[in-house]
Parts: C-alpha cells; structure tokens; sequence
C-alpha cells in the first residue's frame, strides 16, 4: 500500500533512472531525458546509482521498478503518462505498490478545460490521465496534459515525469527540484572537469594513477573518471562535502597535482573547450586569426567560429581543397605542388602564411591531408596530415599519422591544429 505517513522520509542519497518508451529503444529515438535528471540530481548531490530503458511493457516495467525500489531511495521515470494503451506507468506504478488507482475529478476538469481553450471536446480516453494511484501528489505541467507524480513510498520516493523533454525538464525546474533539495542530506557534490590532448588514454593513466591512489584513502575521497575520445581526453572529479566552498577547495587542490603532473597536455579544467581556450588567448594577445583548410574541409574555421563573440579574433577561413584554388586563393606556388606534392610541409607552410597574408592577420593555420579510406601512398598513407602556424615571429611545421577512418581523422587534425596554435600563443611545447 502507499504508505504517505508511517513512515520517516529517509535523505535521498541515491537514485535509479527508468525511461519508458517502445520508442526509446529503436534507433531512432534517444533517451536524453536520463541526462538531464543525471545532471539535475548530480546538482543536488544525489548519486545516479543505475539507469534503464524499457519498451511498453507491463511486466518488463514492473521489474525494473521492483527491481530498482529494492536497490535506492528515489526512482524516476519518464515517459508513459499520456492517454492512450501503451502508456502504462501509472498502472504500473500502482501494480508494484499494491494500491489502487483513484480518479481525481480536478484534473478531468483541468485536462478538458485544456481542450475547450483550443475549441475542441476532451477525447473519453484522456480520463485515464486522471487516474493516480492513491496517496500520489501531482506535480502540475502547464505545457501538456500529463501531469508528473510524486509518491512517497515506506521510505522511499518515487516520481513519474512525462516524457517530452521541453514538459519534462520545466516541471524538475518549477516542481521539484524544492521537494527533493528538502530530501536531500545536505551535502553538496562538486565536480570539475579537466581536459587533456596529445597524450593517449594509457599514458595519462599511468601519469595520474598514482595520484588517484593517494585520494582514495582519504576521507572524503574524490571519485575519478576517465573519458577517452580519439584526440581528446576528459578526467571527471567529484567529491562530496558538507559545504560546497570545501568540496571546491578540495577539487582545487586535485587539479593542481593533476596539472602538475600533466604539463602542457592539460589545456582545460575550468570547462573551456579547446576552441574556447584558443579565442581567449587570441583575445588576451589582441591578435587575429586566418584558417587554410584542404583535408580538414573547414572544420577548424568552423569549431573557431561555435565561440560566440569569435568575431573579435577570427578573421578568414578559406576551404583550398583543390590544386588550383591552393594556387589562386593562397598563392601557392605551383612549382612547389609539383615537386612536393599537395600534401607536404612546404605546401602546409605557403598555405599558412598565404592565408595569413591575405587576411592580414598575426596568426595563419595551414592544413592539408590524406584523411582516407582511399589516396594514401606507402609514403605518405592516409591519415597524414601536415600543420603549419605562422605568427610575425615564428612558423611551426608537424606531420602528424591519425587513424581512426575519415571522419576521426578530420577531428583529431582539427584538435591538433587548435592544439598547436593553443601551445604557442601559451609559448610552450
Ligand atoms: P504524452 O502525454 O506526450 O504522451 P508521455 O509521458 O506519455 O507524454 P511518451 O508518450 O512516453 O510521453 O513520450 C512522448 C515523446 O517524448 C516521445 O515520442 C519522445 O519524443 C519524447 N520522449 C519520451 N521519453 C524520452 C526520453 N527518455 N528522452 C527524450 N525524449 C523522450
């Protein structure tokens, strides 16, 4: 039975996600609603213990609510709240709790007053959406007819959101997030986020293991997370406190070992991103910058230019995929394509400082390539790619291997680009 006073409400400290929905799990459809409470609840300091998603599917739904309720404080799922067969989470919910649905005539009145705004009759099946198991609390949704539950169980706490996003992520906003921050021991969870290139995932394992260990033992200890993309790598830390300025303070000291231990690698860890690293430092030297792109087909301009306010440092970007728009556009010159080659240190380096010149900017980026399946050579096979920055007093050359198919390629030489130009407005290696 739904039991609203017997009772004491324990801290919710860890949370199960379940995302209903045929839908959700067919290629086509994503769950994004669980990220979004992840975060939400992450904020308040309640620990994400497991997610599931499970299709419309009385018995399957049932199992993992049950199974879910057996392992942490609060269950939340999404979706399955409209009117219609498959929107089973109400009656699931009261199945697992052993309570029976109730009609609550208010929100029949609320749903067909919804419908009469818009000149039209409440369908008979809407009424379903009025039917909550006992003891629940609604939580109101101005922007739909499903309105979220909150349900207060022995100890626990489940809550049911409906499942589109833009309806979903409001009613957390304006509902919930009160209740559960009254449910929650006050503990704050605060992370940071550090961002490294030009090391791969095992080195920087081995370079912060030993760093780590030496958290683990510690009271409170700070939880570690390695994410590994080609040409970008994300250590993800977190600790719990009592306070948020002493779980800062904490994180803070474990950047500045990670840092130290890390070198140049580490170009972020206040959550720039690598763009955003390089906007700054172009902003902070009043300098501008002009991008010759072939391999990378304007991916670089492209990533400069997602920084909003980029107007103040990003000037030209030239996409020079062919021959002769190398020569016409960036005065390539031809005699140098012939004997190098396309993709060649000389031709990156006269792209660079053709582009450079024409835009008249302090910085130009040169960058050509092989980024595959097919074009490579045994002497220069496909995920070669050749950088040139040229700024008034330096002009920097590397040809770098990237492997991974087409698409990886043009990333990690978009990051090693922005790299390279990141290092030398930093002047380190
Ligand atoms: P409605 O009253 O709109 O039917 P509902 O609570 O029944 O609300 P569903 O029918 O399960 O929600 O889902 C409606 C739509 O919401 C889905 O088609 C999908 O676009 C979106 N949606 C559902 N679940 C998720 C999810 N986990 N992540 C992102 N979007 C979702």
């Amino acid at each position: 039975m739904v039991d609203v006073s017997m009772n004491m409400p324990r801290p919710i400290e860890a949370a199960w996600i379940i995302a209903t929905g045929s839908e959700m799990l067919t290629s086509f459809r994503r769950d994004t609603n669980s990220i979004y409470i992840t975060e939400k609840l992450n904020d308040l300091g309640i620990e994400v213990r497991g997610k599931t998603i499970v299709g419309d599917n009385h018995v399957e739904l049932g199992n993992e609510l049950r199974h879910a309720l057996g392992r942490v404080d609060a269950v939340f799922l999404t979706g399955g709240l409209g009117p219609t067969e498959d929107d089973l989470t109400r009656e699931v919910i009261a199945q697992v709790l052993e309570t029976p649905l109730v009609e609550d005539v208010k929100i029949v009145d609320q749903i067909r007053a919804r419908f009469s705004s818009r000149g039209l009759q409440m369908p008979d099946v809407n009424r379903r959406q009025a039917l909550l198991p006992k003891g629940a609390t609604l939580l109101p949704n101005p922007r739909g007819t499903a309105a979220g539950l909150w349900i207060h169980w022995r100890d626990k706490v489940i809550v049911a959101l409906p499942g589109p996003p833009r309806e979903l992520e409001p009613m957390f906003d304006e509902s919930l997030w009160t209740r559960l921050r009254n449910r929650t021991r006050d503990m704050s969870l605060s992370r940071r986020v550090l961002r490294i290139t030009g090391l791969a995932e095992s080195q920087v394992e081995e370079l912060t293991q030993p760093i780590y260990s030496r958290w683990q033992n510690k009271k409170p200890p700070i939880a570690t997370s390695i994410l590994a993309t080609l040409g970008r790598i994300e250590i993800h830390l977190s600790v719990r406190t009592a306070t948020e300025t002493e779980g800062l303070a904490l994180l803070d000291r474990a950047v500045q070992d990670l840092a130290q231990t890390l070198g140049s690698s580490l170009y972020s860890s206040d959550g720039r991103t690598l763009e955003q690293v390089v906007g700054d430092l172009l902003c902070a030297r009043k300098w501008k910058i002009a991008v010759a792109e072939s391999c990378t087909g304007g991916l670089i301009s492209s990533r400069l230019t997602d920084v909003p306010g980029s107007s103040a440092y990003f000037e030209m970007g030239v996409v020079a995929y062919g021959n002769d728009t190398k020569i016409k556009r960036l005065a390539v010159p031809k005699l140098i394509l012939n004997d190098h080659g396309a993709v060649s240190e000389s031709v990156a380096a006269a792209m660079a400082s053709g582009v450079r010149s024409n835009a008249g900017t302090e910085l130009g980026i040169g960058v050509t390539g092989i980024a595959g399946p097919a074009g490579g050579t045994q002497e220069k096979p496909e995920g070669t790619v050749v950088f040139s920055v040229e700024t008034p007093d330096r002009q920097e050359i590397r040809t770098m291997r990237f492997y991974g198919g087409r698409e990886l390629v043009k990333y990690q030489a978009s990051q090693f680009a922005l790299d390279m130009v990141r290092r030398i407005l930093e002047d380190r290696d």
